[in-house]
């Protein structure tokens, strides 16, 4: 088939006409026949068969079984109740739940009795479930003629009100098939197809819209999101291939003085077996004559500031300056603070710039930095103002990335003729796969290990009835020396009735520990009075924090030993994770507290749980990507990072996995897919990149 036929647009379709290719095009964003081929359904009706239990695929099918009920219990929930069945038939059993309609459901339904269900089954627990069955008794069960397993597509309430229903989609869908002969060229290498046993394009594209079976639909499915997954990874892979050849970087190829004699003499510590992998990684970027960009994972406390100093000290031996920007002053002063205390004997001219740095320290930093007295400069986003002027600027570490874009990013280069090294560093632990497709311009280095001797932190749930206890138990821990930080939500539409409930907590905690000096932080302060009350609490000179989440990110105080979170409940699993990091710091054993009322929903229930059962913050991360998908777990309003047609990167994440693999194992032979056999990929690739960059996926 020739294939410029799929770039025909959608008009020229018979059937189509102007008036519903208009509708297509604004509606659907269908366009072209290509389009259309594209248009997924996103459900399907299968009254074709009787499916056994045994046979269930996980597929987003609606399937009609034959079995019996044997029980039927009610499970209760904190929003309601929910009526369980146990369903049988002579291969296995799965379960029918109902949320509403209990009563009618219990006197109406025979146990032992065969029946036919219908509806999507969903696998959940190692157990499939049909949610809201349409049940009817066998015997009344007429049978009719059901020719074809029924797909349902994606609508909008304007394309049914102008009459292009599911049925005209469908017949529109035939049609195209008919004039293109469904003779579609394959868009996969044969060595693909046959590794991963993916039936032909032309098969898959037919059988997506018009499935002949459960196996086949599942069969369809798989090779689709396989293939869409797999051109966006090789389009990532390319486009950081070609900025490796491209972006030329300085060369540090000298491990000198500053690295050498650190090492040697003035490291506090063993470094974790994760630490020195990291370094050996950012040690081979730096002296690879191409620019390094590269993300830092590691969970709170895992040790990033020392990788940081020591990848300073490579460009320090190379004869070039390093800056460090943190996205708080709070932190950018503590970054300060450890980094002179770490370079002490060491002659390093280390110096602070941020918004308060007074104009004529100013003058004086941009003065050494100009003529390379500075050797190390940190700060926040004063950084970035035109005025900070390097000598020359060879590495830029970013801290906490997520608050700092692309675009500022960028602007660190322009600092110089050529640009400087980036280390982005972060403590949201996205799980890597993800991370591999977001970021899919950065190289990745994780520290998935902590220091030695850390006592992991104890996660309790405890209910507001019993906070007395909890008072009891801070006391305690305050006799004994320890520090405590109380956090309350704050949310942003609410600001004033968090702000009071802070208040109130404030004003409860005064009461209840009379002797006890107490730090309080929130967002209406004036920063100077947030840093007064702050510091005070690192030099330990009050022993409760009560704070909003402002303390989120980075603050360190190892002689702090318990984490109050008030209305537990109200967080995502990332920030409870992000303030459980605040303690666990020191030698002593720590505690999280999660605080919470008695109502509480079943996801606020799973984040509680899974908070007290892991201090992992990757497992932690992956939970929080199935409860919110991927969009919320960036912490921005991004959902829907990755626009796609078929796959779910959530739910496919073992398919990104192969197709991932896939991409790099083709290019590690072929880099530029200039092979005979990977014509057909280089083609696509030049239709997939035309048609759709991948900044078109990440919105
Ligand atoms: P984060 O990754 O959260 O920035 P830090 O770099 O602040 O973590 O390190 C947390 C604490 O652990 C610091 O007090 C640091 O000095 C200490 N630390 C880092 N690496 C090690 C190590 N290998 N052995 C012992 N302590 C370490
Ligand atoms: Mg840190």
């Amino acid at each position: 088939m020739n294939p410029n036929i799929l770039q025909t647009p959608i008009d020229y379709l018979k059937g189509v006409g102007p008036g519903r290719a208009g509708l297509l095009r604004k509606e659907l964003g269908i366009h072209t026949y290509q389009d259309l081929l594209n248009f997924f359904p996103n459900r399907y009706l299968d009254k074709t068969r009787f499916y056994k239990i045994n046979e269930l695929q996980r597929t987003s099918a609606e399937v009609q079984i034959v079995g019996k009920i044997t029980h039927i219990k009610t499970v209760e929930q904190k929003r309601g109740k929910r009526l369980v069945a146990d369903f049988v038939d002579d291969t296995g059993k799965m379960e029918l739940v109902w949320f509403r309609g209990h009563k009618w459901i219990r006197e109406n339904l025979k146990l032992n009795t065969p029946y036919v269900i219908f509806g999507k089954t969903n696998w959940f627990n190692g157990m499939f479930s049909m949610p809201h069955p349409e049940m009817e008794p066998v015997e009344e069960y007429k049978k009719q003629l059901r020719t074809a397993m029924q797909p349902v597509y994606p609508s909008t309430e304007l394309l049914a009100k102008k009459g292009v229903s599911n049925r005209v989609v469908n017949k529109i869908m035939q049609q195209l098939f008919l004039e293109t002969k469904g003779r579609f060229y394959d868009t996969l290498t044969e060595e693909i197809r046959e590794k991963l046993k993916l039936i032909p394009k032309a098969e898959a594209l037919f059988n997506v819209h018009f499935p002949k079976s459960q196996e086949l639909l599942a069969k369809a499915q798989f090779r689709l999101k396989f293939e869409e997954l797999f051109y966006i990874q090789l389009q990532l892979l390319i486009k950081n291939m070609l900025q490796k050849k491209r972006i030329k970087g300085y060369v540090f190829d000298q491990i000198g003085e500053n690295f050498g004699r650190f090492y040697k003499d003035h490291l506090p510590f063993e470094l974790t077996n994760a630490q020195k992998r990291v370094i050996k990684e950012i040690r081979s970027d730096l002296g690879s004559g191409a620019q390094m960009n590269r993300l830092l994972q590691g969970d709170v406390g895992s040790g990033k500031t020392i990788v940081a100093l020591m990848s300073m000290f490579i460009a320090l031996d190379n004869g070039f300056q390093a800056c460090l920007m943190a996205p708080t002053e709070i932190l950018a002063i503590q970054h300060y603070n450890g980094l002179v205390e770490f370079c002490q004997n060491l002659g390093t001219s280390i110096y602070l710039l941020t918004g308060s740095s007074k104009t004529s320290e100013r003058r004086e930093i941009h003065e050494k930095l100009e003529n390379g007295e500075i050797d190390i400069l940190i700060g926040t986003h004063a950084l970035l103002e035109d005025k900070v002027q390097f000598k020359n600027l060879g590495l830029a570490i970013i801290d906490e990335q997520h608050r700092f874009g692309v675009a500022q990013r960028a602007k660190l280069w322009k600092k110089n003729h050529m640009p400087p090294h980036i280390l982005v560093m972060t403590a949201t632990p996205i799980p890597r796969t993800l991370a591999m497709s977001l970021y899919g311009d950065l190289d990745i280095s994780v520290i998935d290990e902590l220091p030695p001797g850390r006592k992991p932190i104890k996660t309790v749930h405890r209910y507001d009835s019993n906070r007395l206890k909890v008072f009891r138990f801070i006391k305690e821990e305050i006799e004994k020396g320890r520090q405590v930080y109380i956090v309350y939500p704050l949310i942003q539409e609410s600001e004033k009735m968090d702000y009071k409930d802070l208040m109130d907590g404030y004003e409860s905690i005064a009461r209840e520990f009379p002797i006890t000096q107490i730090s309080i932080v929130h967002g209406q302060m004036k920063p100077a009075d947030k840093d007064y009350e702050m510091d005070r609490f690192v030099r330990a000179e009050t022993q409760i924090m009560v704070a909003t989440t402002v303390i989120e990110v980075g603050v360190n105080v190892p002689n702090a030993s318990v984490m109050v979170i008030e209305s537990a409940e109200r967080f995502g699993l990332s920030q409870l994770h992000q303030l459980r990091g605040r303690v666990g710091r020191g030698a002593e054993q720590s505690f999280c507290i999660l605080m919470t009322g008695h109502k509480l929903s079943n996801d606020s229930k799973t984040r509680l749980q899974t908070m007290v059962q892991t201090n992992d913050g990757f497992e932690i991360a992956e939970v929080d990507l199935k409860l919110r998908g991927p969009g919320d777990l960036m912490g921005t309003q991004q959902s829907g990072v990755l626009n796609l047609k078929i796959a779910d990167i959530v739910k496919d994440n073992e398919i990104l996995k192969a197709a991932r693999y896939h991409a790099m194992q083709v290019l590690k032979e072929d880099p530029d897919l200039a092979l005979e056999k990977n014509k057909v990929l280089k083609y696509t690739y030049s239709q997939v990149i035309k048609h759709k960059n991948i900044w078109n996926y990440i919105s």
